[in-house]
């Protein structure tokens, strides 16, 4: 087959999108109760299943489940979420790197965690940026970025750095930050630079100005940097390696970008959406349809579907799976693209939580096979053709559509 030719992937990830019949939705799951004529249309056109994003048994989280997802294992390539948080805020990780989900944080005098996000902190953080820069600790180079409001990410290069240390995180507040510790005896190196890191942050941070104009105006101050989600960055071959085609993302950020970088993908920003579930849904499916003229493979994330699953919100969620589906009506008339729709788990509304149930999937496309199914949902699906055991299993199979792959034998 001639490559100019070859069908195009839309690989459109609804994050969260799994669910169980809720009491609000009558017995139904919000993507059963939803009103979705377009996705329906192209689960008519298509294939549908149901998909264990990882395998049957895990409860996925979406930083291993869209590794999988991406043909990736992830017990190969997964080590912690730093790495990716750290590339989704811009910081160029490299292999050997460790690094950290960073929030920055109000304690107490005497070390108690007062506020978790230091009063959701926005508008120019920078001086806080450049004084962790600054800090030198022989041996280790320090890289500090924030993202959004209280967000940000810490990595440490050098030599005989180890991920396998405890957060001084403590997840709640009203209770003591945590001493960072040793996991294996070859992390202490690892353990003793962070606390002195955190240790000198303690003595400079509250004399920032910043922190004196929060003073003033009787907001939480920062005066310390809470730490989680330690990684180890291994070598990873880019999307383009390892499948042989062009990669472009569209997504709200944070994560999500993380993983498309440091897969090497192109990052589309050209729209509005944020990744809340008030997103701009239209700006970014008209990046999908741009990305699709100059890249073979686009992912295209949405995330409030997961974040409306983690706060219970059955009716919202539905709603928001009917805004979804009307504003992907361009993707029926595209024409040379297999479509493949799915989430990277399930965050089921009774549970507030990701769960060990698999996924609806639909792909549909040129020439394609289609089956009996009518309907986009977790119920409809399970009548499909298309049921997937294992997330790494999706890539191979979509590749197979599209002629990328060889054959096996004579
Ligand atoms: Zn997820
Ligand atoms: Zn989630």
């Amino acid at each position: 087959m001639n490559n100019s030719e070859a069908p195009k992937i839309l690989f459109m990830v609804m994050d969260g999108l799994g669910d169980r019949p809720h009491p609000k939705l009558d017995g139904k799951t919000p993507l059963e109760a939803a009103h979705t004529p377009n996705m329906d249309h192209l689960a008519q056109r298509g294939m549908t299943g149901l998909m264990y994003t990882i395998k049957p048994g895990i409860t996925p989280g979406s930083d291993t489940s869209h590794l999988s997802l991406f043909g990736y294992d992830p017990e190969k390539y997964y080590s912690g979420r730093g790495p990716f948080e750290a590339a989704g805020v811009g910081i160029d990780v490299q292999a050997g790197d460790v690094a950290f989900r960073a929030n920055l944080a109000t304690i107490s005098p005497d070390g108690i965690v007062v506020d978790r996000r230091a009063g959701r902190i926005t508008g120019d953080r920078s001086e806080i940026e450049e004084l962790v820069n600054s800090i030198e600790i022989p041996g280790v180079e320090i890289i500090f970025k924030l993202g959004i409001e209280h967000r940000g990410a810490l990595v440490l290069r050098g030599e005989n750095l180890s991920h396998k240390v405890t957060a001084n995180d403590p997840k709640k507040t009203g209770v003591p930050e945590k001493q960072i510790k040793p996991l294996s005896p070859d992390a202490k190196k690892t353990a003793d630079v962070l606390n002195l890191l955190l240790a000198k942050l303690k003595n400079e941070l509250p004399h920032l100005k910043i922190n004196s104009e929060r003073k003033s105006a009787g907001l939480p101050i920062v005066n310390t940097i809470l730490l989680r989600g330690a990684g180890k960055m291994v070598s990873i071959p880019t999307f383009k390696e390892k499948h042989s085609l062009n990669a472009s993302c569209v997504c709200g950020g944070g994560l999500y970008e993380g993983i498309a970088r440091v897969l090497g993908m192109n990052i589309n920003k050209n729209h509005n959406g944020d990744g809340t579930a008030k997103t701009d849904v239209k700006s970014k499916v008209n990046a999908v349809l741009e990305s699709l003229k100059t890249s073979d493979f686009v992912f295209f994330h949405i995330k409030g579907t997961d974040s409306l699953g983690h706060d219970g919100k059955a009716l919202e969620k539905k709603n928001f799976l009917e805004r979804v589906d009307a504003a992907i009506s361009p993707f029926l008339d595209l024409e040379n693209v297999i479509i493949m729709i799915t989430g990277d788990h399930s965050t089921p509304c009774v549970l507030y939580e990701h769960s060990v149930d698999p996924v609806p999937i639909l792909v549909a496309g040129p020439n394609l096979r289609r089956d009996h199914v009518k309907r986009f949902n977790e119920i409809d699906v399970s009548c499909g053709s298309f049921h997937i055991r294992r997330g790494l299993d999706l890539m191979p199979l979509l590749k197979g559509f599209i002629g990328v792959t060889k054959k096996y034998g004579a």
